[in-house]
């Protein structure tokens, strides 16, 4: 049985052709030199190897020109975001105007909360998944705080129904719907970090908007993961990190998105810094705010230049794979895992998974709930070199990333697993 997800896992790789770029990547090693089985892109992506070179640009140009490479630089540090910004807008499917890159991913969350969080004494409610990732939830909880509400009775959350661990849509609606004339902000991540739910993120925002509430997405898990069409979508803002499947580094950079429709509000309350305002005037050094048009208006101190030189290396591989044909092998690659899964675990003897089989509902992350003695299984799996990832309180996952990992890994990873389930 074994045998054949060998042999298949194989075939998939010759037809694959995206199977060079596994190249482009650095290979985690264990400590007697063999490579890894790297199945954590959803915590921290692979390095690219050519991150050092661009990080090194910009060493050289601090080396070599000082303060001078602001402005003379090969890559003038004065204008460091724009370079960011096309590849940016192609990866969540979003205009120029509504994309930045800058600061990191909750900093930015509250930074677009404080304009789209506007609450009233009647419509105060923030609506998120009650299993929402942690730092999203103090996000949302200070925010209601800020403004004066008790977060027990400003934050709705979203819980799957009894028995279940992902939430449906129609759900999700109904929350809405009932609770129409209050909830001022719908707040989710597009990809849950722990079940690995992809939500109808197109459904949610056009429900929101009818109910007249502002609609947002953490989009940690899902940018580099699934197509997005942040624009087309009606989304209002969102936010994500670049380290995770956008494979920039640790603590990495982290993007924004707001709608083309927000693009000149300058009224709108914003916390505002030097760098958000107009570019043409911002050495004039005066006292007035004009924000730019658009994210960039978002901005508030210069740019990181060396984590944004990691992330430009990792956005020009996102160009030349492509989103459609990454999510395309991506598709490919969880179905066989989760078909290779089913081979070992007959009637969900050893484990249950809980992320949904539909393709449309999950980005490339499987979750395995675990019946018994899950922790001794994935210190098993970590013995024989595979990384995987470890949830309380007994929740192994697995992402099986498009641009370097292949199907042949997934079989070495299902041996062993199947392994570890006998031991
Ligand atoms: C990874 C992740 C974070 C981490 O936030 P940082 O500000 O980058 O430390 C926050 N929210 C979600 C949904 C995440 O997946």
């Amino acid at each position: 049985m074994i045998d054949n997800i060998f042999i298949l896992g194989k075939k998939l790789d010759e037809q694959d052709s995206l199977a060079s770029f596994a190249d482009l990547f650095h290979r985690p090693t264990s400590k007697i030199g063999k490579q890894l089985v790297y199945f954590c892109g959803n915590s921290l992506g692979l390095q690219p190897k050519s991150v050092r070179q661009y990080v090194e640009q910009e060493l050289l140009d601090w080396q070599n020109l000082g303060v001078e490479g602001h402005f003379h630089g090969k890559n003038p540090w004065f204008a460091y975001h724009h370079f960011l910004t096309e590849s940016t807008a192609r990866l969540v499917g979003a205009l120029p105007l509504e994309v930045v890159v800058m600061n990191s991913l909750t900093v930015n969350l509250h930074l677009l909360m404080i304009s789209f969080y506007r609450p009233t004494s009647q419509r105060y409610k923030i609506v998120i998944e009650g299993g929402a990732f942690p730092s999203d939830i103090y996000a949302v909880q200070s925010q209601a705080k800020l403004h004066g509400f008790d977060p027990e009775e400003a934050i709705v959350a979203l819980v799957p129904r009894a028995g279940e661990h992902t939430l449906r849509t129609a759900d999700i609606i109904a929350a809405l719907e009932a609770e129409s004339n209050q909830i001022a902000l719908v707040m989710l991540g597009g990809v849950n970090y722990y079940t690995g739910q992809l939500y109808d993120l197109e459904a949610i925002a056009t429900k929101a908007h009818e109910i007249g509430a502002m609609v947002g997405y953490d989009l940690a898990h899902a940018a580099g993961n699934v197509v997005l069409r942040l624009h087309e979508w009606q989304v209002d803002f969102a936010v994500w990190c670049s380290y995770k499947y956008l494979n920039s580094g640790p603590g990495g950079t982290s993007g924004a998105f707001v709608h083309e429709r927000h693009a000149n509000e300058p009224d709108l309350p914003r916390l505002a810094g030097w760098w958000g305002h107009d570019e043409q005037s911002r050495f004039l050094m005066e006292a007035k705010f004009v924000p730019q048009l658009g994210a960039a208006g978002w901005q508030l101190s210069n740019a990181q230049i060396l984590p944004m030189a990691a992330h430009q290396a990792s956005l020009a591989i996102f160009d030349r794979a492509t989103m459609p044909a990454l999510r395309q092998k991506s598709e490919k690659m969880t179905d066989f895992l989760f078909k290779s899964l089913d081979q070992i675990n007959p009637n969900n003897q050893y484990f249950t998974i809980i992320t949904p089989r539909n393709p449309a509902e999950r980005g490339c992350q499987v979750s395995m709930l675990m019946n018994n003695n899950g922790r001794a299984i994935f210190d098993y799996l970590t013995e024989h070199d595979i990384v995987a990832d470890w949830r309380n309180p007994n929740v192994i996952r697995i992402a099986p990333v498009p641009l370097y990992n292949s199907f042949s890994e997934i079989a070495q990873f299902v041996n062993i697993l199947q392994q570890a389930l006998c031991s």
